[in-house]
């Protein structure tokens, strides 16, 4: 057990408190990095919270960031378990250079979604994912299968998957598009799936068109020197 000073934040009076923490954060929730951050100091917000401030000790970040500690009173001392850590910068999602190349503003929009997620915004992350299952699917169509550029814009999501998809691609983006408009829309139909659901097809359709792009790559470049 880890022990420092708090100062009370929850009464008039001035006094300094010891309490005792179960571990010190793993790693900086600003830049990500695996490290023991320096203890600065911590203030008694109530009876079931401490709020202490770290230093992350990585030298090109060196921020200051807060964990909220619970606490438990036990004969008087004052026992602390590491609950979270804020502000966070959650770790940029990256995908296969043929898909940034071809959607970079899916993989910016994806990202966005995913931040929301990561603060607790589940309900504006999920029209984000929407969102860029949008721009992945319509970037594709114009930048890789040369479909027209006017149509696919004005063309609604739905109508694009149908028509111009290849089946395997198909059958998992239009799955993610009935799961996004439940995100998006006032009804839910599909009680049981959830945005988890809504990831791992958006996931799916992007391994299916990676796929789909080195494919038509390889067969270029080869039978371009049969
Ligand atoms: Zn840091």
């Amino acid at each position: 057990m880890l022990q420092y000073k708090f100062e009370r934040l929850d009464s008039n009076k001035n006094e300094l408190g010891n309490f005792l923490l179960d571990r010190k954060p793993e790693k900086c929730p600003i830049c990500n990095s695996i490290q023991e951050p320096s203890f600065v100091s911590a203030y008694k917000l109530n009876d079931n919270r401490i709020e202490a401030i770290f230093k992350c000790n990585k030298s090109t970040c060196k921020h200051l960031f807060i964990s909220i500690l619970k606490l438990n009173i036990n004969y008087s001392v004052y026992n602390c378990t590491l609950s979270k850590s804020y502000p966070t910068n959650p770790v940029r999602i990256e995908f296969d250079e043929d898909i940034s190349t071809i959607s970079p503003l899916f993989v910016n929009i994806y990202n966005q979604a995913r931040n929301a997620e990561g603060i607790g915004l589940n309900h504006v992350a999920g029209m984000g994912y929407r969102k860029s299952l949008e721009f992945l699917i319509k970037d594709y169509l114009i930048k890789h299968k040369d479909e027209d550029e006017e149509t696919i814009k004005e063309a609604f999501l739905g109508k694009c998957i149908k028509q111009y998809l290849s089946d395997n691609i198909k059958q998992v983006a239009e799955r993610a598009t009935w799961l996004g408009n439940d995100e998006t829309h006032y009804h839910r139909v599909w009680e049981d799936k959830d945005i988890k659901d809504l990831k791992k097809l958006i996931d799916l359709t992007v391994y299916w068109i990676s796929s789909e792009i080195q494919t038509d790559r390889y067969i270029t470049e080869m039978d371009s020197r049969k």
